[in-house]
């Protein structure tokens, strides 16, 4: 039940955010789950920005947000890297804020196909990307040896004029010149989920992941066996979710009315 729902999971681009605006309605329904006694998490593919850039972002909305209430795709790559590739070399075609965060966390990276020893590479959104990083990846990744990471398999990232490529599609590209595919490690896989579950004390049944997007957001709620709700501000259009795979559990026409309908 929809009102029952204590932690709500939600994506970024598409469900609270467009373009660099806040979808309207948002202020209030995070409002409302902090005074209920709940907690809402950001869980999002996007990887241009760390989670000090989104706690930026949200304060200049006037929205209050601290570390605990960020999981995104990069903290997702820090925890696959640290857990599976212990002290490896790791090559990087991401921005400069992307790279800075992985430092940060520890993690030994290049952005130079020419340095010894790199055994993984990671892709991951980059709106600094040039046709030198497109073919110095292309090089690292023509050696099978390296492993293939990418942070998330989204192929557009919404703006405010239409959409722009995202991770999804710069690996499409690449797949062309290399004849690889990388693992994805965002959405739709559970990873972000189950940091977001561990760290906040709440039942499964008492979350719920909200987005726009049916093969990241609704695909992932599925496989993490948490209920979910298709927000329409985004990508996905209700007919797209009446012929997909995995029904989203509520469609509702933007995050305001979700707020409405839990209220
Ligand atoms: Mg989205």
């Amino acid at each position: 039940m929809l009102s029952e729902k204590k932690l709500f999971l939600l994506d970024i681009d598409g469900t609270v955010c467009k373009g660099g605006q806040l979808i309207s309605g948002t202020r209030e329904f995070l409002r409302d789950i902090k005074e209920s006694g709940g907690m809402f998490v950001f869980i999002t593919n996007n990887a241009t920005k760390s989670i000090a850039d989104y706690i930026r972002m949200f304060q200049q909305f006037g929205i209050a947000v601290e570390y605990a209430n960020f999981v995104t795709a990069s903290y997702a790559a820090v925890r696959y890297l640290k857990q599976h590739h212990t002290g490896e070399l790791v090559y990087v075609m991401g921005t400069r804020s992307f790279c800075r965060e992985l430092k940060r966390e520890g993690i030994q990276i290049t952005d130079d196909w020419e340095d010894d020893g790199i055994s993984v590479a990671l892709v991951s959104y980059d709106n600094q990307l040039t046709y030198q990083k497109i073919s110095d990846t292309c090089r690292v990744l023509m050696n099978p040896k390296v492993t293939y990471l990418a942070t998330n398999p989204d192929f557009v990232c919404p703006v405010e004029f239409g959409c722009v490529p995202d991770c999804g599609s710069i690996c499409e590209m690449l797949a062309h010149s290399v004849k690889r595919k990388p693992y994805f490690i965002g959405k739709p896989e559970t990873a972000m989920v189950e940091c977001a579950l561990r760290q906040n004390h709440f039942a499964r049944e008492e979350t719920l992941i909200v987005g726009d997007r049916l093969y990241t957001d609704i695909l992932c709620g599925y496989k993490a066996g948490v209920e979910t709700a298709l927000v329409l501000t985004g990508e996905a259009t209700k007919e797209e979710a009446l012929r997909f795979e995995v029904k989203p559990n509520y469609i509702v026409s933007s995050i305001s009315e979700l707020h409405k309908m839990w209220k």
